[in-house]
């Protein structure tokens, strides 16, 4: 696979459900440790792309959409630790904006 092909992988965000190139997505994974974001890229475990936006991230903060995109557990432990990895990535984000 060249380069060239692998920048253009096409990957749905779970948030607004529409399609975009994978690198502008973030990925969120399963892990051992509940729903993280995958700063890296290469976590192993079932994956997740989203966008970096606040209007995407809203509509998986219930757990809901996460659940069936991640098939984790009804269990909000699962989530502590990925709202808080969006809590500092949009508290980030909106200090940039501004
Ligand atoms: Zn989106």
């Amino acid at each position: 696979m060249t380069d060239k092909m692998k920048k253009t992988q096409i990957r749905t965000c779970i948030g607004c459900r529409s399609t975009d190139v994978k690198h502008v997505l973030i990925r969120l994974v399963n892990s051992k440790n509940g729903v993280m974001v995958d700063k890296t890229g290469k976590c192993n475990g079932r994956g997740a792309y989203i966008h970096n936006s606040g209007k995407c991230w809203d509509r998986i903060l219930d757990g809901r959409v996460l659940r069936k995109a991640l098939r984790v557990e009804d269990n909000p432990d699962n989530l502590l630790g990925l709202r808080k990895d969006i809590e500092k990535i949009t508290t980030k984000m909106s200090f940039e904006v501004v």
